[in-house]
């Protein structure tokens, strides 16, 4: 595997390849697990040559507390890359990513970008959309690599593909999960044993609305709220179940089939979110 820490050589390197040959590319904030390797394992199939980024991105993170305490093990994701047949990785400094005090845009797509996650970490996305455009524009892939874990950011992903009219072809990989049905997270590694109990519930509590589609909204809504209350190591930011593109919240009284439902939940000092397509 290729290593470039630089913007110069990775865009040389990529230029100087035949023109006919696809890119795949995965971008993460490392601490990998077979989440994130399933997404290189998706672009292997699928192009001649799989770029990964490896990026702690700085200006999507709301909270500096999230940021100075997020995992960093580039080491072993080096190796796991390698496992896997990772072709490229890019692993850039923040001072070459971004220029001292360079202001971050603001963008404002609606619901896409200002509920839920948009809400709650604000700016959150206006760093995520500023990385993906940067990464975007030095690797030029011909397919990029999402995770559906990440349900709104791959809404977001769409959107800055096609508001900018993007050449590049979008893939949402299945949420991986642990055999208790944990979404894999870089910082489930921050949970102690006991919170580590806890946050099955959050599977649980999507798997139970999934089982359950065709219950009205409210309804899905109160039975999730359930796995929730009266634990003091869990402070709930969101329950929400929304139309699955433009992810605006169901009404109280539609059956949930076919909307998607997320949650956001503090476990002690640790934040999960996962989702579920309700169908
Ligand atoms: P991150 O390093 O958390 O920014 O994630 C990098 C990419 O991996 C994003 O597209 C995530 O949505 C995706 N990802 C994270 N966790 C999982 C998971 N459990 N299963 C599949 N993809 C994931």
């Amino acid at each position: 595997m290729l290593v470039f820490t630089q913007i110069g050589p990775l865009k040389a390197y990529l230029s100087n390849q035949k023109p006919q040959q696809s890119i795949g590319f995965v971008p993460t904030m490392g601490a990998l697990h077979a989440g994130h390797l399933s997404l290189v394992q998706q672009s292997k199939a699928s192009n001649d040559l799989t770029v990964a980024s490896i990026f702690v991105n700085p200006t999507q993170f709301n909270n500096p507390n999230d940021l100075a305490h997020y995992p960093r093990t580039l080491s072993l994701d080096m190796i796991l890359l390698e496992q896997v047949g990772c072709d490229v990785l890019f692993c850039p400094h923040a001072d070459e990513v971004y220029e001292s005090n360079e202001a971050i845009e603001q963008y404002n797509w609606g619901a896409i970008t200002h509920s839920l996650e948009g809400a709650y970490r604000p700016g959150h996305f206006d760093g995520v959309i500023t990385i993906v455009r940067k990464l975007f524009s030095w690797v030029r892939p011909t397919r990029a690599y999402f995770g559906k874990k990440d349900y709104q950011q791959c809404a977001v992903i769409k959107e800055l593909v096609n508001r900018f009219h993007l050449p590049i072809m979008l893939e949402f990989g299945e949420t991986l999960r642990e055999v208790d049905g944990l979404a894999m997270s870089s910082r489930n590694t921050r949970l102690s044993v006991e919170e580590r109990q806890l946050a099955v519930r959050v599977s649980k509590a999507l798997f139970e609305a999934k089982a359950n589609h065709q219950q009205l909204a409210s309804e899905a809504h109160q039975s999730m709220a359930t796995f929730f209350e009266g634990e003091p190591l869990f402070r709930l930011e969101y329950i929400a179940i929304v139309d699955q593109a433009n992810l605006t919240p169901l009404a109280p009284n539609k059956p949930t089939t076919g909307s998607v439902a997320l949650i956001a939940v503090w476990c002690g000092n640790v934040r999960l979110i996962d989702s579920m397509i309700l169908q």
